[in-house]
C-alpha cells in the first residue's frame, strides 16, 4: 500500500513517515503541490495524505485538480485551520476525511487504515476515455450514449484496462483477474478477449485504443493520444 505524503513541514514529514513505514505502508514525500503533481503522474497511490497550507498552491485547489482529473484515489487533510465550514469544503471537494494539527500520529495511522479498506473509486463510479463512459456500479459502457453491448468478461477486461488507462497491463495480470483458479484461462484466451472488445469498441465508435505491447502486455489510450507510446 502506496501512499503519498504532501506537506511541507519537515519535522511533520519525519514524523507521519515514519509513524506509517512503521506501519507497513510505502511513503514518497511531496513538499508542494507541483512535487505532488509529479508524483501523482508518475506512480499510483492507495492514498494521499495533503496538507493544505503548502507554500505554492491551496492544497483544495490542489484536491480539486486531482479530482477534475478524474484522480479518485482517497484523500485525507490535514490542516490547522480547524474551522468547521473549511472542513465541509474540504469534504465537498473530494476529500474522504479531514484532521486537523495537533493530531496523535496514532491515530492518523488508524485513520489511514480505515480509509484504505473503503473502495477507491468511491468519488466517481464513472470510468471515462474517449467517448467512453463506463459505469462501475452498473457495470454498463456507453459510447456517445449509446449502450455497448459486452458480455461479462468483456465488461471485466474493459473496466480493467479504463482504470489502468495510459499503463501498460501485463498479460498475466489479465489473466489473472480475468479467470479464476477453476476456470481454463490462458495468454491465448486473454488475446481472443481484447480482440473481441477490440472490434465491439470499434463498431462503437468508442475512439479508444487497445495497443499490443508484444511479449508484454496491453495498454489503452484514447484516440487523440494514439500510439504515441
Ligand atoms: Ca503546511
Amino acid at each position: 500500500m502506496r501512499i503519498l505524503l504532501v506537506e511541507d513541514n519537515e519535522k511533520l514529514i519525519a514524523l507521519l513517515s515514519d509513524s506509517l513505514r512503521q506501519a507497513g505502508f510505502t511513503v514518497d514525500e511531496s513538499v508542494c503541490a507541483e512535487d505532488a503533481y509529479a508524483a501523482l503522474d508518475v506512480a499510483s497511490y492507495d492514498l494521499v495524505i495533503l496538507d493544505l497550507g503548502l507554500p505554492d498552491e491551496d492544497g483544495m485547489d490542489v484536491l480539486k485538480t486531482m479530482r477534475f482529473n478524474r484522480n479518485s484515489v482517497p484523500v485525507l487533510i490535514l490542516t490547522a485551520r480547524d474551522m468547521l465550514d473549511q472542513k465541509i469544503k474540504g469534504l465537498n471537494a473530494g476529500a474522504d476525511d479531514y484532521m486537523t494539527k495537533p493530531f496523535e500520529s496514532e491515530e492518523l495511522v488508524a485513520r489511514v487504515r480505515a480509509l484504505m479498506r473503503r473502495p477507491a473509486q468511491s468519488h466517481d463510479i464513472y470510468l471515462r476515455l474517449g467517448r467512453v463512459i463506463y459505469d462501475t456500479v452498473a457495470r454498463q459502457a456507453e459510447a456517445g450514449g449509446e449502450l455497448v453491448r459486452l458480455s461479462n468478461r468483456e465488461t471485466s477486461l474493459l473496466e480493467i484496462m479504463m482504470r489502468a488507462s495510459g499503463k501498460i497491463v501485463t498479460k498475466e495480470n489479465l489473466e489473472m483477474q480475468l479467470y479464476g483458479y477453476d476456470e481454463e484461462g490462458s495468454a491465448n484466451s486473454v488475446e481472443v478477449l481484447v480482440h473481441r472488445l477490440r472490434k465491439k469498441l470499434d463498431q462503437a465508435k468508442a475512439d479508444v485504443l487497445i495497443h499490443t505491447l508484444r511479449g508484454i502486455g496491453y495498454m489503452m489510450t484514447d484516440k487523440e493520444h494514439g500510439q504515441a507510446h
